[in-house]
């Protein structure tokens, strides 16, 4: 299905998309199948080719006790991980991973449906590192560069954010020359509170000359932080910036898997002290990847609290409340249907409760449960 970067769909915004799964059980819950549903994040393009060829057909060929737990009565979505990853060799993430995080989702969902509970609840209850928090700090996440009338839209698009609730919002740079990004930093700061209230994010464009450019700009503005500097792989670069750049910088979001986020910590020069880390539990393979993330780097004296995870939707937000990392990125006006909070939920002070629907609570997002329900009733 299609996704735009913005609110108004109508902005071009480069023919991105996602893909959405429904995964249907035999367990009947008010006369009705228990269905999970499940969608890519967002930012990576759909995976329906490697979800329909590969992954969909090893789940649907497993074993009853391939993928339930020990009693038989629900789904083990750590099982179902393992046979969805059957075969799979080393190496070579490229994007298979965002296709079995599409599907770990809709087990997630499933699931804890089955169980009864909201998603946080059921995973406190199956993840040894579980840590529940009762409300997770969020911010806004948005501000892309507009075809027209940019500061303008711009300084609207922050407004209704801190209507909503928000304390906190992230927008981009690296699309314009840097004295306008420059403009549009200040037009975003004079809105917010304090200046520690902005991230920027370049979304991976800059080279090795233009990163120490920037970075050497943006140190006195107090940014939040400084997010997806130049190419994710480009370990060399970022530490360079980290050498010069004071404030906290961002990271992560585009690493998928353990042996990358190793690569990460060893050589992009990140401070335990002040960086974030913003891996997807989706783009990770899923829930299980994004675990073995969370473990290794907290292992090696990284905070829980480091952790941001990239994503902007309800499903991060499970994750967070459950393992108590430092919070959560919304999408509240972009990538809809899909970003943000269940229809009328509150954000006070800068923070969310946390969801009381079985599930992720998609039901609870009337167009983006329409969305996933036509999957079933349209067959
Ligand atoms: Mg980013």
């Amino acid at each position: 299905v299609p996704i735009s970067r913005y609110a108004d769909p109508a902005i071009p915004s480069g023919g991105l998309t996602t893909s959405i799964v429904a995964l249907e059980t035999d367990v009947r819950r008010e006369g009705k199948p228990v269905v999970g549903y499940g969608f890519s994040s967002i930012g990576r393009f759909a995976q329906s080719g490697l979800i329909r060829e590969r992954f969909a057909p090893r789940l649907l060929a497993a074993q009853d006790d391939e993928v339930a737990d020990d009693a038989g009565s629900n789904l083990d979505p750590f099982r179902a991980w393992s046979v969805m990853m059957r075969g799979e060799k080393p190496g070579g993430h490229g994007e298979r991973c965002v296709a079995i995080g599409t599907l770990d989702m809709a087990i997630w969902d499933a699931a804890a449906k089955i169980a009864g509970l909201p998603l946080h609840a059921f995973l406190a209850t199956r993840v040894a590192s579980a840590n529940p928090i009762r409300s997770v700090p969020v911010y806004a996440a948005g501000g892309y560069l507009y075809p027209d009338d940019d500061l303008a839209r711009l300084g609207d698009e922050v407004r209704g954010y801190l209507d909503l609730g928000y304390t906190h919002a992230k927008i981009k740079i690296g699309a314009a020359p840097l004295a306008q990004d420059l403009r549009r930093i200040e037009t975003a700061l004079a809105l917010l509170s304090a200046g520690n209230n902005l991230a920027a994010d370049a979304m991976n464009v800059y080279d090795a000359r233009s990163s120490l450019e920037a970075a050497a700009q943006l140190a006195s503005y107090d940014l939040w932080w400084f997010e997806d500097v130049c190419d994710p792989l480009d370990f060399e670069t970022q530490a360079a910036v980290a050498r010069i750049y004071a404030g906290s910088i961002a990271a992560g979001e585009a690493l998928f898997s353990t042996a990358e986020a190793r690569l990460l910590d060893l050589h992009a020069g990140l401070r335990r002290d002040r960086d974030m880390l913003l891996f997807d539990p989706v783009h990770c393979y899923g829930l299980p990847g994004y675990l073995q993330i969370v473990k290794l780097l907290t292992e090696s004296g990284w905070p829980q609290s480091a952790f941001w995870p990239h994503g902007g939707h309800l499903f991060t937000l499970h994750v967070v409340a459950a393992l108590g990392l430092g919070g959560a990125e919304m999408n509240p006006r972009c990538f809809q249907p899909f970003g943000g909070l269940g229809d009328g939920a509150v954000i006070s002070d800068g923070r969310a409760l946390l969801p009381k629907a079985p599930g992720i609570g998609f039901e609870t997002k009337r167009e983006l449960f329409q969305l996933l329900h036509s999957l079933h009733t349209a067959r």
